[in-house]
């Protein structure tokens, strides 16, 4: 039987785009962004100083990335910062 033996199956990771951000409290590449989708929030943590917040309501569509939550999440630090 000459059956042709497949070269190498490549696995192509899932588009999954590495989904940790810089923490803009501790500097450390730790922030984890997950989005549920159904339920409209996200939450944004940082695994190195605990650093934690959820953004809900219109700001997460289905096609929010994580990035755009990011981007949010940057803003609400750095606004929250200005007013404390
Ligand atoms: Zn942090």
């Amino acid at each position: 039987m000459g059956r042709r033996r497949r070269q190498k199956v490549r696995r192509r990771p899932q588009r999954r785009i590495p989904d940790v951000y810089p923490c803009p409290e501790c500097g450390n590449t730790a922030v984890k962004i997950e989005i549920y989708r159904d339920n409209k929030i996200a939450t944004v943590r940082c695994g190195s100083c605990s650093l934690e917040m959820s953004i809900d309501g219109d700001k997460v569509g289905p096609l929010t990335e994580a990035v755009d939550i990011y981007g949010d999440f940057i803003d609400v630090f750095y606004q929250s910062r200005e007013s404390t």
